[in-house]
């Protein structure tokens, strides 16, 4: 079967705190394990929508291992490429909100099987009939071996022809800002599509606003530039300089993590219908809006009809 987008990386058995406010330094309850990894949940996304998705990536012989497998089968994923490794533990994150809704995250995938994700694990076959291969940054910040695959990926699917959509999705936890402003710059060139949330761009930059911070970018390799603005929606620079913004729908927000994965994996799918990038903008914003509603970073919308119906009656903040 010729995939339409395959991405590769860490899966992570996630434990969200119940109660808002209650950092990771108390006992209190925690609710999961949910299946997780910034990758994998655009890809299982992608799938939902309708795409046919596929992943690389090793997770433990373990039930979180096994939890993660079955949640993407379910969803149609292909994961004849996700490795089952007996000598390590499925990656963990705990993630807990504080009062004003900022994250704070207790990681274990440097020493998880996440970090075995190694380069020999690519196999180049893999990327025959692809369409876009989406990255994300979180899976490079984890160790030598998955950055190596990451950089793989993106060189073998360019020197095809293969569409590369990247998300830095920084974690100051796993990687210092300066080293991820490296590596940013440096990845940019294997780049077509950067998919970036405002604060990361203006972090990354070095300060400065996030439109001129990412017209800048279109001179350092991708072709568009998409801004996520959380409840502010989200903008898009293009070549050309030509602008295009979208506002957030209006929703009652449960849990937001994820939601900037999920608006990836609406927008590679509007991508590739050939839509217009003011429509795809409102597509990814409306995806993006039903996962903020549901607890768990993959719960995002179940299918594409979701997402049209929330468009159709749903209310954009700052329309009329
Ligand atoms: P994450 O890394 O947590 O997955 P992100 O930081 O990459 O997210 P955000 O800008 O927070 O990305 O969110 C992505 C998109 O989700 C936004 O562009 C917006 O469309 C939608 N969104 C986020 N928060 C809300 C909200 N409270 N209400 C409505 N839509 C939201
Ligand atoms: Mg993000």
């Amino acid at each position: 079967m010729n995939m339409d987008v395959i991405s590769l990386g860490e899966l992570i058995a996630e434990f969200v705190r119940v109660h808002r406010g209650v950092m990771h330094d108390v006992a209190d309850l925690y609710m999961g394990p949910f299946p997780s990894g910034a990758p994998a949940i655009t890809i299982d996304s992608a799938a939902r929508l309708g795409l046919n998705a596929g992943f690389i990536g090793v997770v433990g012989n373990d039930d979180f291992g096994h939890m993660i497998i079955n949640r993407l089968r379910r969803d149609g994923v292909d994961t004849l490429r996700v490795i089952i490794d007996n000598d390590s533990i499925t990656g963990l994150a705990f993630v807990a909100y504080d009062q004003s809704g900022s994250r704070r995250f207790v990681f274990n995938l440097k020493w998880s099987s996440s970090a075995k994700l190694t380069p020999s694990l690519i196999n180049p076959d893999y990327f025959t009939g692809v369409r876009v291969l989406h990255v994300s940054g979180s899976t490079m910040y984890i160790g030598k071996g998955p950055r190596d695959a990451c950089i793989k990926a993106m060189s073998e699917a360019r020197r095809r022809g293969v569409l590369v959509s990247y998300d830095p999705n920084v974690r100051v936890e796993l990687m210092s800002i300066n080293d991820t402003r490296e590596l940013f710059l440096n990845s940019l060139r294997l780049v077509n599509v950067l998919l970036i949330s405002e604060e990361e761009v203006n972090v990354l930059m070095g300060g400065g606003g996030a439109l001129e911070n990412a017209i800048k970018l279109l001179n350092k390799g991708p072709e568009i530039i998409v801004v996520k603005r959380g409840v502010n929606g989200s903008f898009a620079v293009s070549r050309g300089n030509q602008y295009h913004e979208e506002y957030a729908f209006e929703v009652n927000e449960v849990d937001p993590t994820g939601a900037g994965d999920v608006f990836n994996a609406a927008f590679i799918y509007g991508y590739l219908k050939g839509w217009g990038i003011n429509q795809i903008l409102k597509f990814a914003n409306a995806a993006a809006a039903i996962k903020v509603t549901r607890m768990g970073p993959m719960e995002g919308p179940g299918g594409i009809n979701e997402v049209l119906e929330l468009m159709r009656k749903g209310k954009q903040r700052g329309v009329k």
